[in-house]
């Protein structure tokens, strides 16, 4: 079945939280493809991915705004006015 929007939900949900505990500012969500949703930093550009393997049920989490610090304490950038 396709009713799996809760633990999407979910799994975004994991990634908000860890990379606004790094500092991170994610912007909207977009899906990539069907198994494959991401949203960027709108400070840094830092990737976060939610990502579902084709044989798994589950979503996992991943991409550099979970693994790293935001950088805007470092780098200020400047063109992101798109
Ligand atoms: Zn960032």
């Amino acid at each position: 079945m396709m009713n799996d929007n809760g633990q999407y939900a979910a799994a975004v949900e994991i990634c908000e939280t860890g990379a606004r505990s790094s500092g991170h500012l994610l912007g909207v969500w977009q899906q990539v493809d069907e198994h494959l949703h991401a949203s960027m930093c709108e400070v840094c550009g830092a990737m976060a991915l939610v990502v579902r393997p084709g044989n798994e049920r589950c979503w996992r989490t991943g991409g550099k705004a979970l693994e790293q610090e935001c950088l805007k304490e470092g780098i200020r950038i400047s063109e992101f006015g798109a």
